[in-house]
């Protein structure tokens, strides 16, 4: 590998979720990429230890970078942060997070002076997106709608090359569109989000309606008969090994996606739509007819310019963006 140039610089990024911390490296081109170490990120001992946790992986991964390039310490810029939120990006803040148990809690500058190193706090889907659009499967995009399917479903929006905020922060909410006005109650409080049909603990429980009906199905058998235990992951799998009612679940899914992608479509006219999380484990079973539903709905000249297209970047996608989100807003990009 080629030693790097003296004067290249370099960016760290975190992206702290409720239950691991990643931390990685990469040079402000994002050519080369360094650490990408991952560490359970134990909520339940509060916040202090979690920050000390996260400071510990940061230094780990500095240390890797300087030797990996012989860079100096002034060659690392600083600091990409990615967090559930909602967050205020100006002070820094986390505001609230359910998964964390956090509020108003000042994580952009504990992290910054312990490391002493300028940070920037961003939403974990905005960074989710931002790290596909930069450098993977959203590339070349310049208007991009994001949607990270796991736990919950959150969103990202890149408008004319730049994430995009809104007034306070809060754009991007994408898994809390409304679907059906009076649907499914949501862990936000409302009713019918998109979220609590098609987010993975949704998809599991739309599985266990369906069995209730009485239909035969190999669903059971995959959790030894207990049904809190089966996961949207499951139901893919069964549906792949022909069950015709986890498949009847992953095309319910998909035409529940399909809708809300429909939706984004019209309200944005993105180049590109960008799946990641665990839902593209599902594969073309469950995006070969959201794209039929995306057409259905959406005004052609939409659909026409638009790539509905999973994530390329897996787990990594939140701490490559964290690191994009640091380059934006310190005018590197
Ligand atoms: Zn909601």
């Amino acid at each position: 590998m080629a030693r790097s140039a003296p004067h290249d610089r370099y960016i760290l990024g975190v992206d702290l979720g409720g239950t691991n911390i990643v931390v990685g490296a990469m040079s402000v081109d994002g050519t080369r990429e360094f650490g990408m170490h991952e560490i359970p990120t134990r909520a339940a001992m509060g916040a202090d230890a979690v920050v000390e946790r996260i400071v510990q992986l940061i230094e780990r991964v500095a240390a890797e970078t300087m030797a990996a390039t012989g860079a100096s310490r002034d060659a690392l810029l600083g600091v990409g942060i990615g967090s559930p939120g909602p967050l205020d990006r100006e002070r820094g803040l986390v505001i609230f997070t359910p998964n964390l148990g956090w509020r108003d809690f000042p994580l952009r500058d504990r992290v910054s002076e312990a490391v002493g190193l300028p940070a920037t706090l961003d939403n974990d889907a905005n960074c989710a997106t931002l790290g596909e659009w930069w450098r993977g499967a959203a590339q070349g995009g310049r208007n991009v709608v994001g949607l990270t399917i796991g736990t919950g479903i959150g969103g990202g929006l890149i408008l004319d090359g730049r994430l995009y905020h809104g007034a306070s922060d809060v754009a991007g909410e994408l898994g809390h569109a409304t679907i059906d006005s009076t649907g499914r109650r949501c862990g936000c409080g409302n009713y019918g989000c998109l979220e609590a049909y098609a987010s993975g603990p949704a998809i599991a429980e739309r599985a266990r309606e369906a069995l209730a009906g009485g239909e035969p199905s190999s669903m059971p058998a995959l959790v030894g008969g207990d049904l809190s235990r089966l996961t949207a992951a499951l139901v893919y799998q069964a549906a792949r090994e022909g069950d015709r009612l986890a498949l009847e679940v992953v095309r319910e899914t998909a035409r529940l996606l399909g809708a809300g992608v429909a939706n984004l479509l019209n309200i944005f006219n993105p180049d590109t739509v960008v799946l990641a999380g665990g839902v593209t484990q599902a594969g073309d079973a469950l995006f070969e007819p959201m794209r039929a539903e995306v057409r259905r709905r959406a005004f052609k000249p939409a659909v026409d310019a638009c790539r509905i297209v999973p994530g390329s970047l897996q787990g990594k996608a939140g701490v490559v963006g964290a690191i994009a989100t640091f380059a934006q807003q310190q005018g590197l990009m």
